[in-house]
């Protein structure tokens, strides 16, 4: 069975100042309850899948119009 081995503190990701941690890529796994800087779709520390959008309607709103403004930031 997997389970937390600390190697998810490698990609700890920092919060970001100006977006929510979803907008900004950060991905989180609920079992190491950490955010993660990780381009995969699982944790690279127990395996379970990554959550990669806010969990509440309010949350995914604001995900959405943040990811919106990052893409006319780059683009
Ligand atoms: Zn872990
Ligand atoms: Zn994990």
């Amino acid at each position: 069975m997997a389970y937390c081995i600390g190697e998810c503190k490698k990609y700890k990701a920092l919060k970001p100042s100006e977006m929510g941690r979803y907008a900004a890529g950060q991905k989180r796994c609920n079992y190491c309850e950490v955010f993660l800087e990780y381009s995969g779709i699982s944790c690279p520390c127990c395996k379970r899948q990554l959550r990669c959008l806010p969990r509440s309607r309010k949350g995914k709103e604001k995900y959405l119009s943040q990811v919106v403004q990052k893409r006319e930031i780059i683009v």
